[in-house]
């Protein structure tokens, strides 16, 4: 038995094979904030791909937006994050550290043992000014959550789209929080992003659909982790007052924090609140039975960087001789890798060539030609490469090559002209 993967060998991996670096790593970094590198964007943008083709292809009645990140801050107030968006925070009278009231348990600091200062309020939203004249300028806020956009744009997907309850709006977008914690890398930042659905449906329906989303989003997760039994439901005993309940989809491996999606019973609270502070009425009138009500929302709200994170400790597998990153093939960065066996024959370097320029059509393609074939597998084991294809010197006799299985590393003997079949079959 392997020992359990530590965030510290994600980290290391990360950085070093190019998914995720620091943010500003020159001047020192910034904590909370993290740049995807260039596998990192290829992973990230797939998996983003693979939500939202199951949100908006999969489902009848499910369109997306892409929604602005700064919006008129009185929505802020219609949501309550300016007067809710709070953590109660203590003070080290000592150190000064601060953390959250919550996490502490004996009344003493968590770094050095001190003293500390009541609970104070403190709001997690990022404010930015807007306006170019110092004394005239606007305060706005950062989005602290992406779905506020949807229930703005609600009335105008409904008149543009013609679409008729229930029906769900879905996006991927940035959200920002003054996090008083940021830490465990990808896990608490203060920029990151979120995929969410908001589905609108009568009052009547909302138990059935809850149960509904809850399933079919644990569903989704399943169908792309490895290791689904390492997927769990949390449920919330404390709820919002709107909400009958609540619960988060979980990676119970995780060495840091669990949660990776929450799914919400918002009822009317949403369009409530912004037709209260909007002035305009945002009801639903049914065209068969005339009756007019505010539909009520079921949400399914996660993280993408937290299912990037949880994902990479789901796939990182420790063998005996060789780091294995046993990713989905639809999640990999590259779905195969071309190796010509020898680096000075030009004949297997052209025909490798072709081969690597004809897949790249059709699929992202690794090229390797460092070192010898056991370091190219190595290093494609590492970062999850499904496949890896070689052209050696019965290529150029026959027109077959060699593809390797990442991760029961057998080797068959394919036409070469078979290989895009042969992947997508896989
Ligand atoms: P937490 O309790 O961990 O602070 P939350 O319950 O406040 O999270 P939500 O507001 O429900 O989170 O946001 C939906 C999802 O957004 C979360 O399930 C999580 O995956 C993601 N998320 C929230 N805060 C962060 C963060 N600071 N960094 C990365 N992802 C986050």
């Amino acid at each position: 038995m392997s020992t359990p993967t530590t965030l510290e060998e994600i980290v290391s991996l990360a950085k070093r094979r190019g998914f995720i670096f620091p943010g500003s790593e020159i001047y020192g970094g910034l904590q909370g904030f993290y740049d995807f590198g260039p596998l990192g964007v290829e992973m990230k943008n797939n998996l983003k791909g693979l939500w939202w083709d199951w949100m908006t292809k999969k489902h009848d009645n499910i369109v997306g937006i892409d929604g602005a990140i700064i919006t008129n801050p009185k929505v802020w107030e219609a949501s309550g994050h300016i007067k809710s968006f709070v953590d109660p925070l203590v003070e080290c009278k000592k150190c000064h550290h601060r953390f959250k009231a919550d996490d502490i348990n004996d009344d003493k600091c968590l770094d050095c043992g001190g003293p500390l200062t009541e609970p104070k309020m403190f709001n997690t939203l990022v404010p930015t000014e807007l306006g170019v004249i110092r004394d005239e300028k606007t305060e706005a806020y950062l989005r602290g959550e992406a779905c506020q956009t949807i229930y703005l744009n609600y009335k105008n997907v409904l008149d543009s789209i013609h679409l008729k309850i229930p029906f769900g709006i879905c996006q991927i977008g940035k959200a920002f929080r003054n996090e008083v914690t940021p830490g465990n890398f990808l896990f608490r930042q203060r920029e990151f992003e979120q995929w969410d659905l908001q589905w609108f449906c009568h009052p009547s329906e909302m138990e059935r659909w809850f149960e509904y989303w809850k399933e079919e989003r644990m569903n989704w997760y399943k169908s792309i982790f490895t290791h689904a039994e390492n997927l769990g439901f949390y449920k919330h005993e404390k709820l919002a007052h709107y909400a009958k309940k609540a619960f988060d989809i979980e990676y119970t491996a995780s060495p840091v924090g669990k949660e990776m999606e929450g799914i919400h019973w918002r009822g009317d609270w949403d369009l409530s609140r912004h037709s209260e502070y909007s002035g305009q009425d945002l009801s639903y009138t049914d065209p068969e039975t005339k009756e007019k009500f505010v539909p009520n929302i079921v949400e399914t709200s996660g993280g993408v960087d937290r299912a990037f994170l949880f994902l990479l400790l789901d796939a990182y597998t420790k063998e005996e001789d060789r780091v294995v990153l046993k990713l989905n093939p639809k999640i990999a960065p590259y779905k195969v890798a071309v190796f010509p066996l020898l680096k000075n024959k030009p004949e297997l370097v052209v025909e490798a060539k072709k081969i690597y320029s004809d897949l790249r059509k059709e699929v992202s393609v690794a090229w390797d030609d460092r070192g010898n074939i056991g370091k190219r597998y190595y290093s494609q084991d590492e970062i999850g490469t499904p496949y890896c294809v070689t052209v050696d010197f019965q290529t150029l006799e026959d027109k077959t090559v060699t593809i390797r299985d990442r991760d029961t590393m057998q080797q068959e003997r394919i036409a070469m002209d078979k290989i895009l079949e042969y992947i997508k079959n896989k």
